[in-house]
Parts: C-alpha cells; structure tokens; sequence
C-alpha cells in the first residue's frame, strides 16, 4: 500500500480542511515529501467539537458490554492490519519496520486490556453514619469530552494509551495528532471506525499546535486535556487548563538515569541499556540519558557500550537488515550537533560517534561520549536523539544525588548485583519508572507517568482510568 494523504476525521468520516490548506508531509530517510496532512481551519475544530459532544451522549449511554466489544473488535483490525500499517508508521517516522510492527500489536494489547478494564469502572455504598435507610453512593462518571494533544515519536502508542482510557470510562474524544506523522494515528482511528464506533466519539484533527491548542483548552465542552510533549509545553498547556479549571494529564519529558553499580552485570547492563538507548534513534521520553557509573568498572562499561553503537545498522527503517533508522526531523539533527559539541567544548571526550550520515535523510551516528561534566548541556537537556552520555562516580549516594539533581522525573535504570544497593535505588531515585537490571518494559497494566516537571497522572494501570472519571457522591433516603 502506498502512502496517502492525511484528512481530518470528524463526526464520523474522513474530510478536506475548510479553505483547503494542507501541511507536507516528509520521509526522515530521504527528505522528500511523500504526502499532504490537512490543516484544520478554526470551523473544523467547531464542527469536530460539537461532533464530540454527540458522540459523547451516545457512548456514555452505552453498556461497558457494548464499548469493549467496539474496542476489542478495533484490536482485532490493528492486528489484521499490521503490516501496512507499520510501513505508514516507518515511511513518515523512520524507525525501522520491526519496531513499527510492535508499537502497532503492542497498541492492540493496550486497547484489550482498557476494554476489559471498563467493566471495573466501580462506585462503592457507603454506610451511612447516622440512619441505615440512607443508601450513600460514590458514583463514578466520565467527564465528558476530551481533547487529547500527542507527539511523533511514538504516532499510534502515544495516542492509544488516551483512546483506551476515555473510551473505556465513555468519554469522547478529539485528538490533535502529530502533524510529522499523521497517517499512522489516522490508521488508528480508521480501525475504531470500521469496528462500529458512533459518529463523533473520536475525532482526529491536525494543523497549527498553538492554534488549536489555544482553541481547545478553553472551549467549554471540552473538560479533560491530555498532553504528551516536552515539558515547556506541557508547562504552557497546564497553565492555560488551569485559567479554565479543565483536568489535566501531562506526559511531559525525561532525562534517565542509568545507575551502573561496581558489582553491575556488565554485559547485561551494555545489552539492556543499549538496546533502550539507541531504540527509536533515542527519540523516547524514557530513553536512558544520563549514565552514571561506578569508576571501578567505567572503562569497561564505555568500551562495551561503544562497541554495542558501533555494531548497530544504521539506514532506511524499511530495509530489512536496519536496526535503527533516522532521526525524525531536521531540528533533532540540529540538536544533536549542538549538544553534542558543546560537550566536547567543556572537555568530554567523544568516543564513537558524533557525526551526521550522508546528507539526504536525518541520520546520525550512534554516538557514545565520556567524562561528561555534568554542568554539560547535554546532561542537563533531554537530548531525545542517539547520545549516551557517560560519567563516573565513587559512591552510589553520589550518583543517586545526580540522578535527582534535574527537575526531570520520568524513568530511570540500575544495574547492580546487590540487593541492598538496589532497594536503595528503587526508594531514593525520584521517577515515575525505575528499571533495575533489566530494560524498560512497559505495559498497559502499569502505570506509566512521570513526577517532578516530568508530569502527572498515569496512562497505565487503574490509575489511568481515574484521570477520565469524576466521583460523585449521592445520598438517598428510602422512606
Ligand atoms: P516541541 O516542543 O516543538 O513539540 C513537542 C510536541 O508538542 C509536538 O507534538 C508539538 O506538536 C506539540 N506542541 C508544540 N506546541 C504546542 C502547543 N502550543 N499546543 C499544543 N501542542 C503543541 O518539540 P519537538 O521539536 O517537536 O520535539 C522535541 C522535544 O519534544 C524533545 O526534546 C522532547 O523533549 C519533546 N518530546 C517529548 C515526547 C514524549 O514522549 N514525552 C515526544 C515528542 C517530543
């Protein structure tokens, strides 16, 4: 299949912006332009909300029963359609296919798992403290319409883990998808609309960020934000949410640390942060960045880790043989070059790495660099791009104050083969995900989230449910 033009979807079906205006869409890998996005004209985002609340009335009154055989029947549609979806998903963000297909089976999973979860949306009857013929109710309901902002890294992960919360609890939806990667999301929602889902209940939008952004937040059928992106811009949205006391979910940025211990498993720590850190061209909110470790053992861990760089494949993320591909726009390219050099400007040695490949397509090399002062930019600022940046320390209390030094709070690693060490990391690293000799692995059943300036609330576990639903409490009398 090839690569089509992106519309808009409101109320149902898929339609040209008002006015006609369109935004290019480019392959990282070459640089061309391979399709149109339509660009969403201030009457399309009123259609598209109003939309929204129709859809809203008509799945709320729906049964748990009936939503989650709608989602499970979406599910069962991704799966179908792995295949040409994950080469949308490539064409438009460069990762290489095998990890397009997983993100696209991994959303199918995530979509089951909401699907049953919305069978426990559960109030409570609580006793009443004065008369037994008071029946107290907590009643929980969804908070209605929901406009959902997310990234280009992960352009079908990033939406679904929102799409599956508010459809699981009967909220409607209006997502502003990634205007890089636009086809991908759009396969998402065509899944939920060949499924059987009403007119209106989800939507999917592109055009100017701020423009609907500023549209939307304080639009008053609109009760729920959803936001992932960087934290400077979560911080703005948050702000603009809070003029208008809409409830917020912010899935902002991280900067992991990677603790490596004296007594680490060497070989699993390259292996395991290897494969986390270069995943996706380390466009990834909880991509190992920082990497901390013990100076007994730094030598050796840089010289593996380097090695690990230099052995991956690097190229066109349809090729078979590619194992990371390019990154996904010239600005990460840009940034790169900067964080990079500047680093080395205050004395950190580059290692491998550290330069752009060819000059067609956003690639770059996996880079490893040493002795990075921490007052380095690159060890402050998520560089999102395929850096490891590497320093020492002499007592693991040294690197747990480092990993805690930034306002960033989303994940973090440990390698370390003892347990004491270990129950220290897991209770005084400040994030919202700790991995301890292992990689990150994430799941629909767990909460996934960030604390600090990384964010708040979670798009995984029961937890993620809660964020779509308001608590009421009701007292009746009988007689
Ligand atoms: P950016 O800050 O320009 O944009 C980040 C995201 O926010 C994009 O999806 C963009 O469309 C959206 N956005 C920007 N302004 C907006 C507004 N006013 N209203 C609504 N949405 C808005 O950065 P970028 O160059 O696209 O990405 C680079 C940085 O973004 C990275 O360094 C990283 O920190 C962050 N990022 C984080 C994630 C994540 O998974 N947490 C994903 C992608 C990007």
């Amino acid at each position: 299949m090839g690569y089509q033009d992106t519309k808009l979807f409101i109320n149902g079906r898929w339609q040209e912006a008002t006015g006609g205006k369109t935004i290019a869409v480019v392959n990282p890998a070459t640089g061309k332009e391979i399709g149109r996005v339509a660009h969403a004209a201030q009457a399309d985002l009123q259609a598209a909300v109003a939309a929204g609340r129709k859809g809203f009335e008509t799945w709320r009154d729906m049964t748990p029963a009936e939503r989650s055989g709608i989602m499970r029947k979406a599910a069962d549609l991704l799966r179908e359609r792995v295949d040409s979806t994950a080469t949308l998903m490539t064409l438009e963000q460069g990762k290489p296919l095998a990890e397009a297909k997983g993100e696209v089976r991994a959303a199918a999973d995530i979509i089951d798992w909401f699907a049953d979860e919305g069978f426990r949306v559960y109030g409570r009857i609580v006793p009443s403290r004065t008369n037994l013929a008071i029946r107290q109710m907590v009643l929980k309901d969804p908070v209605g319409q929901v406009a959902a902002f997310t990234p280009w890294n992960f352009p079908i992960n990033q939406v679904v883990r929102k799409v599956g919360a508010a459809l699981a609890t009967g909220c409607s939806m209006l997502v502003k998808g990634p205007e890089e990667t636009p086809a991908s999301p759009a396969a998402l929602i065509q899944a939920f609309a060949d499924a059987g889902l009403p007119p209106g209940v989800l939507g999917l939008v592109y055009g100017d960020p701020a423009e609907i952004s500023g549209f939307l937040i304080p639009h008053p059928e609109i009760r729920k934000i959803t936001f992932t992106g960087s934290t400077a811009v979560g911080k703005q949205l948050a702000a603009l949410a809070g003029q208008h006391m809409k409830r917020v979910t912010m899935e902002l940025g991280g900067h992991a640390p990677v603790i490596v211990a004296e007594d680490a498993d060497i070989e699993l720590a390259v292996k395991a942060a290897g494969a986390a850190k270069f995943r996706n061209a380390g466009q990834v909110c909880i991509s190992p960045t920082r990497f901390l470790v013990h100076r007994s053992v730094c030598e050796e861990f840089t010289k593996a880790f380097a090695k690990h760089a230099q052995g991956l494949k690097v190229g066109d993320g349809l090729a078979a043989e590619t194992q990371m591909g390019p990154l996904a726009n010239p600005r990460r390219v840009t940034a790169m070059e900067g964080l990079i050099q500047e680093a080395v400007a205050r004395g950190a040695t580059l290692v491998t790495g550290g330069q752009r490949i060819s000059n067609a397509g956003n690639f770059w090399q996996p880079t490893v660099l040493s002795d990075v002062p921490a007052t380095a930019k690159i060890f402050n600022e998520e560089p999102f791009g395929p850096v490891a940046a590497i320093r020492s320390f002499e007592r693991i209390e040294e690197a747990i104050a480092e990993a805690n030094r930034l306002s960033y709070g989303l994940a973090g690693y440990g390698f370390t083969q003892s347990l004491k060490s270990a129950d220290l990391l897991a209770r005084k690293v400040e994030v919202g995900m700790m991995w301890i000799n292992m990689p990150a692995v994430t799941s629909a059943e767990m909460p996934f989230g960030g604390i600090k300036e990384s964010g708040y609330g979670s798009e995984g576990g029961p937890e993620a449910l809660e964020a779509y639903l308001n608590v009421r409490s009701v007292a009746v009398m009988n007689g």
